[in-house]
């Protein structure tokens, strides 16, 4: 195991039995044998969208499997050994797809022809193929470096783009990109220049995916609105969803109507109470904890049912909660129930068995959804010839008249 994708690492990387985050060798060990599988998925992808042609299945698997390789996602052995089966599967799918549209299959890298295994055993006795560290010696460590940043921006990317493709939005030309750059990677590249050029591709590529998320949420649920939210729970059975998926707590919402339960945000899902699509449903009561690390501490003390619908996952075994715990979309921890079909009947019971909170909290608020369009929307603005935004009126950066209107029109205390 050798895994430095995130800022929880310690000096650098983490190269023992248990990452920071909690996961384990062989699952982190299997996310490599995934990535590099779905990096031969990207082979093929990437020259069938060259000849125009391109597959659902294909672009809609590909997001999925490399967002469950990031941080605090997926901790589940069992569930990769699935996922590499079906990545193989999928691969398979994208040859025949570049087979058919005419691509030239001449040349291919090894990721496009890599055979791991299936069982447990073999995925291990394959992984250090795939480990992000390999070549280290021959390469060095500024293009084995470079190679992991264009990966990690990958990823990133991935999360993203999954969460505006469960809400129904997604480009061909960005699916392409995302294939051509993953294909890139595929050759194990050694020049310097083109890892650079690479990385910024990633880059921009993440600017376009963001623009995406933003029309896949405004689009459906609205522009968010400045919104007092609730910070302190309601008397009464309740529901808690983590991450950042707005769609799956759409689903709950409307699952759980009419069943008296609250359904709460939690962490950095706060700002899904300023949409109008989601605030619309009386029985979103508000926000419930902080920042991830807190989860728990909060979770423990949640007297209700939980759900993680993307990352931000941390060992529950060692508090008492984990009976109460369900996992969603790319996550999953062995021995927690997992919603894979929207479904949440086994939670929404869950939460109905459970005491609830006895009384209301006293009052506590916050403000929230003062996204772009709030802003932009009270903003007198004009751009400036260096192409910084101004106020019209005041020619300053328009937060000044915004926060004074604001303070005004009493949205700020
Ligand atoms: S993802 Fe986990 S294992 Fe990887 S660097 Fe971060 S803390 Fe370590």
């Amino acid at each position: 195991m050798f895994c430095a994708q995130c800022e929880q690492s310690n000096k650098g990387g983490c190269a023992v039995k248990i990452g920071s985050c909690g996961k384990s060798a062989d699952v982190a060990d299997m996310q490599d044998v995934l990535l590099r599988v779905m990096l031969g998925v990207s082979v093929y992808a990437s020259r069938a969208a060259a000849q125009g042609a391109c597959d659902a299945q294909v672009d809609a698997f590909t997001p999925y499997a490399w967002f469950t390789t990031l941080t605090n996602v997926n901790f589940d052995a069992d569930r990769f050994t699935q996922l590499i089966a079906q990545a193989l599967e999928i691969r398979a799918q994208a040859k025949a797809l570049a087979e058919a549209a005419g691509a030239d299959l001449s040349d291919l890298p090894e990721p496009a022809t890599w055979n791991p295994g299936m069982t447990p055993s073999e995925l291990a006795a394959a992984a250090p193929m795939a480990a992000i560290q390999r070549f280290m010696d021959r390469d060095g460590p500024s293009i084995v470096g470079l190679r992991n940043l264009v990966l990690y921006g990958l990823k990133g990317t991935a999360a993203y783009s999954e969460h505006a493709r469960v809400l129904g939005t997604e480009e061909a030309a960005v699916n392409a990109e995302f294939h051509r750059i993953a294909a890139f990677l595929a050759t194990d590249p050694t020049a310097l220049d083109a890892l650079l050029a690479e990385s910024l591709a990633v880059g921009a590529l993440n600017l376009k995916v963001m623009e995406l998320l933003d029309a896949a949420n405004t689009g459906r649920f609205g522009h968010p609105e400045p919104t007092q939210v609730r910070m302190s729970p309601k008397a009464g059975k309740c529901i808690l969803v983590s991450g950042h998926d707005m769609g799956d707590l759409e689903t709950i919402l409307r699952q759980t109507e009419g069943k008296g339960v609250n359904v709460y945000t939690h962490g950095e899902l706060l700002p899904a109470n300023a949409y109008p699509g989601l605030k619309k449903y009386p029985h979103l009561a508000g926000n419930y904890g902080g920042a991830w690390q807190d989860q728990q501490k909060e979770f423990d003390a949640f007297p209700g049912a939980i759900v993680m619908t993307s990352n931000c996952l941390i060992n529950p075994e060692i508090k008492g909660y984990a009976n109460r715990l369900f996992t969603a979309g790319p996550v999953g921890w062995n021995g927690i129930p997992h919603i894979a079909d929207h479904d949440f009947t086994p939670m929404i019971e869950c939460a109905l068995a459970q005491p609830g909170f006895a009384a209301d909290a006293p009052d506590e608020f916050v403000m929230a959804g003062f996204a772009r369009n709030t802003v932009m929307g009270v903003a007198e603005t004009l751009l400036a010839p260096g192409g910084q935004l101004l106020c019209r009126r005041t020619h300053q950066f328009p937060w000044q008249p915004l926060v004074r209107d604001a303070l005004h029109n009493g949205l700020l205390r």
